[in-house]
This record gives structure tokens, C-alpha cells and sequence, in this order.
């Protein structure tokens, strides 16, 4: 838009047939016909049987590895945890251990619960092996295979899902966000993504834009031979706007939306992004050196500055961190003297006897 480039618009597909015809299913609203089974609505139980029977392929979207993403105790609510981490454990049911995601610590799943002994410890949530597993009790006529990190460990295990997949050997594929992109298959006819509720919730101010992509890349898998395909997106608030754009196939007004708000907040492009994370094993000192270095920041930085506070996941691999960002101003920022003013407050930080043993990351432009 600011003529730097020569913008060049698709505006007619490459297919002839017309573009995958969108279904929303709110999962708050069911009746007794359409209860919920597991993860799927009545509504896209039958799309999937329908597709099946008329010897179409299916592919499943779910952006979330493993067979669940925590074990819960029904008695007192504890969840196991990582040791060295703020988070909880995913379970994955083919090496039958959980698992944390930031340090690969591993340990075997949950039968009996540490703190209140109770054996009443249920399974929360759905990753692709859990989906995979409940396709193939609901279809088990089907053959299905997944698409994730897990069972793709080699390049050519990759190669062999997708020959598997465009040979008609396979009838679903329920896979990650690695089957999103670029996937040309001519025989799929259904798109289901059973929890868009998982995409639309992560704090983060790039989260709608990222959202909107995958389901827009993920929607376009339907329907790319003579036969016109379907989408069918399950979630809780369907009048999201994300999810309207998507059903609405309208990439313009979305990104005219987004530009709006990130212009408000001031967020990129309107500005430039540092992320610093300060990193400390004691976590009262953690807070304090966070607090030092802000002060030191924001005399120059002002309100271009936020923070200190603690992420989402607030300590890893034994670490407690505290995050601050730098909002600056593409016009009247000179980065050579943002760098400098970091530099000096970073170093004379760490050289401090009370935080000794002080890490800062730099992020800038972070993804
Ligand atoms: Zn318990
Ligand atoms: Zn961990």
C-alpha cells in the first residue's frame, strides 16, 4: 500500500470449480440429535460419513500434538506438571509418557493422583492421536493416518503419508498444521477442523492473523478437483471475526480490520517489536531484576516500553522469566541509540552482585 512494491491481486482461482462452500458449527448448541461425541458435532460426523461414502477424502485439522494436552484428577483437580516447567504435560499414548513441550522432560502418564490418591483421573482435550483414535472407533472401516511430529520423524515418513494420501490408501488424514500448506489433492471433498476455539485463543497480537491464515491455507485443501468442496469449522463463538472473514472468504476486509487495530495499539507495521526476556533461577530475584532494568529503560523509553511481567509459561527448564517489549517508533526511533540504551542498561544489570546469574534475551521483530 505504500508503493514500494507492485502489488498484483489473484483474484480468479487456478480451479475451475468455485471455492469450498464454508459451514460454522457452534459446539455450544447441540440438542439431543446433535450431541457432541468426543470432539466432533453431529453435524460433522455426518459431513465425514457422507464424504466416505461417496469415496471422497477427508482431512482433519487440529493444531495441537499428542493424545492430550493434560491428564486432570475429577477428585481435587490436580494436574500433573513439568518438574523444570510452568506448564502441564502432554500425553502421548503411542510412547505412553507425558511429555513437556519446552524441555522434553518426560514421565510415565498419571494413574494415581500424588495429591489426593484418588484413581478417578481423566483425559482433557483432544490432540491428532485422540482424534485419529475416535475417527477410527466412530469409522472403523476407515483407513486413517496422521500428520504431526510425532509419526512424521523422517523426511520420507512425510512423503510416504502424502503418497499413501493422493494413492487412495488412505481415506482420512488428521493432521497438524504441517498438512496446511500447499497440499494439492484432488479426491478431498471435506475439511473438518473440529476446534478453531484452540487457534482464536492464544494471547498474542499477531493470534487473529495467524489464525485466519491457517484456516484459510487449511480450507483451501477442499475442493481442488471438478467437484466443488466443504469446510466445516467447529467453535464456540462463531461470530468471531476471524472465523466471518473465513466463512465470507474475504481477505481484503480482514486485513483492512487488522491494519486498524495494530495501528490503534500501535503494533508492527506501524511500529518495530523488541521482546526482552530477563531469566533468573530464583524467582523473587527474577521479579526485582525485571523491575531494575525497567526503570532504567522506561526514563528514556516512556510508554514505548511495557512490562515487566511474567509469560504465560513463567518458568522454564528451571528458569523464571519475566518479559518487557519495546514499541519503536519506526520514524522517530533511532535504533543504533535503542540498541546502545539496552547494551549499557543490560550490561551494567548482569554485572550486579544481587543478580548475579541474570540472563536477557533479545528478540527483535519477534514472530
Ligand atoms: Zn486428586
Ligand atoms: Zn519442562
Amino acid at each position: 500500500m505504500e508503493g514500494r512494491w507492485e502489488k498484483v491481486s489473484l483474484s480468479k482461482r487456478f480451479i475451475q470449480t468455485p471455492s469450498p462452500q464454508i459451514l460454522l458449527v457452534n459446539t455450544a448448541e447441540g440438542g439431543k440429535k446433535n450431541k457432541p461425541k468426543g470432539p466432533f458435532h453431529g453435524h460433522m460426523l455426518e459431513a465425514i460419513g457422507a464424504c466416505l461414502d461417496a469415496k471422497s477424502q477427508v482431512i482433519v485439522y487440529q493444531n495441537r500434538k499428542g493424545f492430550v494436552p493434560y491428564i486432570h484428577c475429577d477428585m481435587c483437580g490436580y494436574t500433573p506438571h513439568c518438574v523444570n516447567c510452568d506448564i502441564t504435560l502432554t500425553y502421548y499414548k503411542s510412547s505412553g509418557q507425558q511429555r513437556c513441550g519446552y524441555c522434553a522432560h518426560t514421565q510415565p502418564p498419571m494413574q494415581l493422583c500424588p495429591a489426593c490418591g484418588s484413581t478417578a483421573v481423566t483425559m482433557k482435550g483432544f490432540g491428532t492421536e485422540r482424534i485419529a483414535e475416535e475417527l477410527s472407533l466412530i469409522f472403523p472401516a476407515a483407513k486413517i493416518a496422521r500428520l504431526d511430529q510425532e509419526s512424521i520423524r523422517k523426511r520420507s515418513d512425510f512423503q510416504r503419508v502424502l503418497n499413501g494420501f493422493a494413492n487412495g490408501e488412505i481415506d482420512i488424514l488428521v493432521g497438524t498444521q504441517l498438512l496446511s500448506k500447499g497440499l494439492d489433492f484432488q479426491n478431498v471433498s471435506l475439511v473438518a477442523v473440529p476446534d478453531a476455539d484452540i487457534l482464536l485463543n492464544i494471547p498474542d497480537f499477531r493470534n487473529h492473523e495467524r489464525a485466519f491464515q491457517q484456516l484459510f491455507q487449511v480450507a483451501g485443501r477442499s475442493g481442488r478437483g471438478p467437484k466443488q468442496g466443504q469446510v466445516m469449522i467447529q467453535s464456540r463463538q462463531t461470530t468471531h471475526p476471524v472465523l466471518q472473514a473465513v466463512l465470507e472468504d474475504d481477505y481484503l476486509g480482514f486485513a483492512a480490520q487488522e491494519i486498524q487495530v495494530r495501528k490503534q495499539f500501535q503494533y508492527p507495521p506501524f511500529s518495530r517489536i523488541i521482546k526482552i526476556t530477563i531469566k533468573q533461577k530464583d524467582a523473587r530475584k527474577s521479579e526485582e531484576a525485571s523491575r531494575y532494568y525497567a526503570q532504567m529503560l522506561r526514563s528514556v523509553l516512556k510508554q514505548r516500553l511495557m512490562g515487566p511481567q511474567a509469560p504465560l509459561v513463567g518458568r522454564v527448564r528451571n528458569y523464571y522469566l519475566q518479559q518487557l517489549m519495546v514499541k519503536m517508533d519506526k520514524k522517530k526511533d533511532d535504533p543504533a541509540k535503542v540498541k546502545e540504551l539496552l547494551w549499557s542498561a543490560s550490561l551494567k544489570l548482569v554485572t550486579m552482585a544481587d543478580f548475579k546469574g541474570t540472563w536477557i534475551d533479545f528478540d527483535v521483530d519477534p514472530a
